[in-house]
């Protein structure tokens, strides 16, 4: 299949929005952050994520360099950071950082995973970084979807509450 088939058959994979974060220090300088959909959970006991890093994305070597990252699961009022850190606008004065061992994350996300890089494996034009979760933390409310190429909300209402 074309990459344009592909993009249309796996954006029917409605996921949440993630903004991966690393740094190569506690200075806020050294902060580089970007959006990212493929994200997954991979095992409980040890407790381990991964991310699909675009080779040519500069997150990739940054990840390379420090070892870590930070996942920010973003809320469904978060939409303006997913833009900024996909490049697609500029909104510096949105960006607020919270630090959790050693890792930045985003204040107002869902969930922040402070994760340690145990693999990286190349994957075609992507590197899949398999992250040790050492701390998390996560709070109550709707969560950013991305559905066929589109930002969605939850509709709670409609009864997604009483599923489980
Ligand atoms: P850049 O493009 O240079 O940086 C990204 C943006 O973040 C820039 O605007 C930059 O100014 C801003 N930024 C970075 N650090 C900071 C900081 N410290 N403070 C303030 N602003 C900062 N790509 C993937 O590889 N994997 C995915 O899973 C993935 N999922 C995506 C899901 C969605 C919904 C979208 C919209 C895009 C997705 N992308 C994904 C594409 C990816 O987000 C972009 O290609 C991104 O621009 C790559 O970032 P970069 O590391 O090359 O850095
Ligand atoms: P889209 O229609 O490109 O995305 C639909 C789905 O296709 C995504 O959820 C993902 O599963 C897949 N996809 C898209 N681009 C991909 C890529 N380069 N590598 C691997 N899988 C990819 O959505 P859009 O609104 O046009 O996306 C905005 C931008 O963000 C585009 O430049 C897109 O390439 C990029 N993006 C990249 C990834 C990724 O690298 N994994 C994921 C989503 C979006």
């Amino acid at each position: 299949p074309s990459p344009l088939r592909m993009r249309k058959a796996l954006g029917r994979f409605a996921s949440g929005v993630t903004i991966v974060t690393t740094a190569e220090s506690e200075d806020e300088a050294s902060v580089h952050g970007m959006t990212a959909n493929a994200f997954t959970s991979v095992s409980l006991d040890p407790p381990l994520v991964l991310v699909s890093i675009a080779n040519r994305a500069k997150m990739n070597a940054k990840i390379g360099e420090t070892g870590r990252y930070g996942v920010s699961i973003l809320a469904g009022d978060q939409e303006p950071l997913s833009l900024h850190f996909a490049g697609a606008t500029s909104e510096p004065d949105l960006v607020r950082f919270t630090w959790r061992k050693g890792v930045p994350l985003l204040d107002g996300a869902l969930v922040h995973l402070s994760c340690t890089v145990t693999d990286s494996h190349l994957a075609g034009d992507h590197t899949l970084h398999v992250g040790r979760v050492e701390e998390l933390w996560y709070d109550d409310g709707r969560p950013l979807l991305f559905y066929t190429g589109s930002f969605r909300a939850l509709d709670l209402q409609g009864g997604d509450e009483h599923w489980g």
